[in-house]
């Protein structure tokens, strides 16, 4: 099934910039035309009333009005006429009509209407008839001295001139309304694809993300402010998806490393062992001296078989976190004596002086003790395999803000600056050591986790020549 086809913005965009434009329009154009044609009917109304009073006037010195002495209402109209340009009609009370004078004329009805208006409508009557051929009428009555009404005057013009001026300002409303229309579609179409452009580099940055490429990032400059949010959101969010792929990345890398490392590790004592089996089985048990001195080598690589797996299971549960830590109180001078108690054969065929240096007995800390004695352990049997025979290493505690140091310092060889940051990292040697018979290169890496799962961190000083300081601070009770 095909994907729906939908418009796009900017066809949406435009076609509502249209109709609106048509829709504004129209009200627009039936408001004002509706009020220009009542404003243009009150204009000629009141012209027109204007023009019959101003006849009244005039004839009102002529009164009363006699049918055989019409000859000065004859001349007054005619010159009115020619003033005004409208048609003018003289009715008696009665409604014989007197005198008149006119181009042309409304209907005898309209006339009639505007007669008898004049007569009972005070002071005048008007009608407005504004469609082509209309005419607006007015009359006013001629009131003789007793105030009587002695006859009417009416007087009337065609509505043309005001439906000329409606008609004109129509037909630029309708060009004014094309125009507009024009102006509208374009800048519709303008600002759509001035939109649509951004949003297709939103989907096309997108699409490079969902392919992989965390680098795109979206413009932030002169766009609207919701163009501008999203574009925001949208690029932190890359950029933490780059951080995390880059991160994944790196610890599926590393664990691949960590396999390798393991298994490298493990082919050594594993191969060691193979080997005796095989001399013992082709012959070399027969010889007791022989024998018994496989068997030893035998012990040994199996002891650091051990050591490893149970190295590498410390590990993995700190990486899965299931390394519970049973955090009490601790005597510091007991966790020092403990490791010396351990230590103290080794020291000794080393030919090494174990020190503890506690200058206050009572010091107490928060830990879990085995874990806490097997990181002091750990820089111990460091301190013995690099320390010269005759020197001394000292496993110290002092009192801190809040906190007890415990150190084990040494008198070796110290580690190279290059290799300080590094002796943390899992497997890793120093060049004098990866050589050697010592461990796998795991103390250092399982010390830091166990401190740091403590809440702090392992600190460590070394000048080359003169020695290393292991040692990390935990919270007093
Ligand atoms: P290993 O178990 O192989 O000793 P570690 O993780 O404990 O591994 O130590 C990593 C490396 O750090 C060692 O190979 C060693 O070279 C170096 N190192 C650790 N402690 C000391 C020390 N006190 N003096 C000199 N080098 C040290």
């Amino acid at each position: 099934m095909s994907p729906r086809k939908r418009a796009s913005i900017r066809l949406w965009q435009t076609e509502l910039f249209v109709v609106v434009i048509v829709v504004a329009m129209l009200i627009l154009s039936g408001a004002l035309s509706a009020g220009l044609k009542d404003t243009l009917s009150e204009m000629a109304r009141t012209h027109e009333i204007r023009n019959a009073a101003a006849l009244v006037q005039r004839l009102t010195m002529r009164l009363p009005l006699t049918s055989d002495d019409l000859g000065g209402v004859r001349r007054d109209i005619d010159e009115y006429r020619i003033i005004y340009g409208t048609g003018i009609w003289v009715y008696a009370r009665d409604g014989e009509l007197l005198e008149s004078s006119h181009d042309g004329k409304p209907s005898d009805a309209v006339l009639h209407a505007a007669w008898r208006g004049g007569l009972v409508e005070s002071p005048s009557y008007t009608s407005v008839d504004m469609r082509e051929g209309g005419w607006v009428v007015a009359s006013k009555p001629l009131i003789g001295t007793s105030g009587s009404v002695l006859g009417i005057v009416v007087t009337a013009s065609p509505v043309d001139s005001s439906l000329r001026i409606l008609d004109a300002i129509r037909y630029r409303l309708w060009v004014t309304f094309w125009i507009s229309l024009i102006i509208a579609g374009m800048l519709g179409f303008v600002f759509s694809e001035f939109i649509g452009r951004r949003i297709r580099a939103m989907s096309e940055a997108a699409a490079a993300m969902a392919a992989g490429d965390f680098q795109q990032r979206l413009p932030t400059g002169f766009v609207p402010d919701e163009v501008y949010d999203l574009a925001v959101s949208y690029n932190s969010m890359a950029s933490r998806l780059g951080e995390a792929f880059a991160a994944l990345q790196e610890s599926e890398s590393a664990q691949r490393r960590f396999v390798a490392d393991a298994s490298h590790e493990m082919r050594t004592p594993i191969a060691a062992l193979k080997g005796i089996l095989e001399l013992l089985t082709d012959g070399a048990q027969d010889d007791p001296e022989v024998r018994d001195d496989f068997i030893r080598t035998m012990s040994v690589e199996t002891d650091r078989l051990g050591r490893l797996v149970s190295d590498l299971l410390t590990l993995a549960q700190l990486d899965a976190g299931s390394l519970r830590l049973e955090v009490t109180v601790q005597w510091a001078a007991d966790l020092l004596d403990n490791v010396t108690q351990v230590m103290h054969a080794l020291a000794e065929r080393a030919g090494i002086a174990l020190d503890v240096d506690l200058p206050d007995g009572d010091l107490q800390l928060l830990g879990d003790r085995d874990r806490v004695i097997q990181v002091l352990l750990s820089f111990t049997d460091n301190a013995l395999k690099h320390a010269p025979a005759g020197s001394r290493i000292r496993l110290r505690a002092r009192s801190t803000d809040g906190t007890v140091t415990l150190e084990v310092v040494d008198d070796g060889p110290g580690i190279k600056t290059d290799e300080l940051s590094r002796v943390f990292e899992r497997f890793y040697r120093s060049g004098t050591a990866r050589t050697g018979t010592g461990g796998a290169g795991l103390g250092l890496a399982i010390a830091k986790e166990i401190v740091e799962a403590h809440g702090s961190t392992i600190e460590v000083r070394s000048t080359p020549g003169a020695g290393s300081t292991f040692g990390f601070a935990l919270t007093k009770p």
